[in-house]
């Protein structure tokens, strides 16, 4: 299947499943047939399988593409060059969308006059996060396989940009090795082409999962806070995105959009950065052109530490819950929510409702009440899909940004 046609088809299973969740959640869901058998068995099964299937090939894809492309690239110094230019981008574009998000917030003022007390919240317990200085120790695997038994991505990039350096030191045992790993590399590169096949089924049933167990219900007395955080990811994914394409590369947006929409509707579906690596990956290097010695590095590191569109969730929500119990922030409670906010976000692993944990680390340092995470929980999964198009659009974004810098971007491919 030519992969426009696979584009479309994905695209429309995203469609029929939103349509037919929607169906099933305003008319069916008291049918024993559909809410036990369909929803929660038939399309809950699929879904978590093709999810599954996803996470399969994270740990020996990123492995195996970054041996090969650190392998590749030949020269320690670049690799320390690449990795600071992405650490410096990650960290600019995510400082840019929480501030873009806190300004629209103040500007609208959600949940202003808020009535707290007819609110019937979940309770939330909030998870103790993990502080920088652990994230940074446990950068360094104590034990390999541990990590990608864990799927740790920090750990696992260390270990496999050590071994690609090792490759290329160790001279001609280096070189069989290499010329293995691309073969490894070759056949990865097919595994994600077979769940690409199967990619139109999964997102369709994960679709229409959700639609069916999210009714609109849930979103009614958040609708306030759901527009502006929708608005600030819209803004900063089409706007931000391609402003700093355009301006930094000169590359066309419209290429880039077009071909990022497979690789966002799974992580819409998926909700998770970590389970679109492989796709992101494969569209980095095989339809916008980026090297695989860029493209497997920045993207799975941008997965980890790179989250965008949870940042903009964290400054809308932040202003939300002040709003809500009616506490005023001032301008040094905003610079902290960007900072803290901007570090949470390295913090945050690419899994599904991880950025609502770390929302706790953000509210703390400026004194809001934690529990008021239990008040948007209930409009958090859709949220949660729609953050995490953005968070990998912008590991793309990044990606073929420093590409185009390091002459390692193939223009006719990615204007192809
Ligand atoms: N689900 C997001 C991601 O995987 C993280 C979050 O915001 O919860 O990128």
């Amino acid at each position: 299947m030519q992969s426009k046609n696979l584009t479309t088809i994905i695209l429309l299973a995203m469609l029929f499943g939103g349509i037919l969740g929607a169906i099933f959640n305003l008319f069916f869901m008291e049918t024993t047939f559909v809410s036990v058998f369909l929803v929660n068995n038939v399309f809950h099964v699929i879904g978590q399988v093709f999810i599954d299937s996803l996470k399969m090939l994270v740990v020996p894809l990123v492995f195996i593409s970054l041996v090969c492309g650190t392998a590749a690239l030949g020269d320690i110094s670049k690799l320390g060059r690449l990795g600071g230019k992405a650490l410096l981008f990650y960290i600019v574009t995510t400082a840019l969308a929480i501030t873009l998000a806190l300004g629209l917030a103040i500007l609208a003022g959600p949940g202003e006059g808020f009535n707290l007390t007819s609110a019937v919240p979940t309770e939330f317990i909030a998870a103790e996060s993990p502080s920088l200085a652990q994230t940074i120790i446990n950068m360094v695997p104590n034990n390999p396989i541990e990590a990608m038994a864990n799927g740790d991505m920090l750990p696992l990039i260390v270990f496999s940009l050590l071994f690609g350096i090792a490759i290329v030191m160790a001279g001609e045992s280096g070189k069989r090795v290499e010329k293995q790993f691309n073969d490894y590399n070759a056949i990865m590169m097919q595994m994600v082409n077979i769940l690409m096949k199967l990619a139109p089924l999964g997102i369709f049933c994960l679709i229409a999962k959700t639609f069916a167990l999210q009714g609109i219900d849930l979103i009614k007395p958040l609708l306030g806070y759901f527009i502006v955080v929708a608005s600030a990811l819209l803004l900063h994914g089409l706007i931000s995105y391609s402003l700093l394409i355009k301006i930094l590369s000169g590359l066309s947006v419209w290429k880039f959009f077009q071909k990022m929409r497979s690789v966002q509707v799974f992580a819409f579906s998926t909700a998770s950065s970590n389970a679109t690596i492989p796709v992101n990956v494969e569209n980095a290097k095989g339809k916008l052109g980026v090297d695989n010695s860029i493209a497997s590095f920045t993207i799975p590191l941008g997965a980890t530490i790179n989250m965008d569109g949870t940042a903009i969730m964290q400054g809308v929500a932040t202003v939300f819950i002040a709003n809500v119990y009616a506490i005023n922030l001032t301008m040094t409670d905003y610079l902290t929510v960007i900072m803290t906010a901007t570090l949470a976000s390295i913090g945050t692993a690419g899994v599904p409702g991880v950025g609502l944990i770390m929302l706790a680390m953000v509210l703390n340092q400026v004194g809001l009440p934690v529990e008021g995470i239990a008040l948007i929980i209930g409009v958090d999964r859709l949220l949660d899909m729609m953050r995490t198009a953005v968070n990998v659009t912008g590991d793309a974004a990044v990606t073929v940004i420093i590409a185009n810098s390091e002459k390692a971007l193939d223009k006719k491919v990615y204007n192809s």
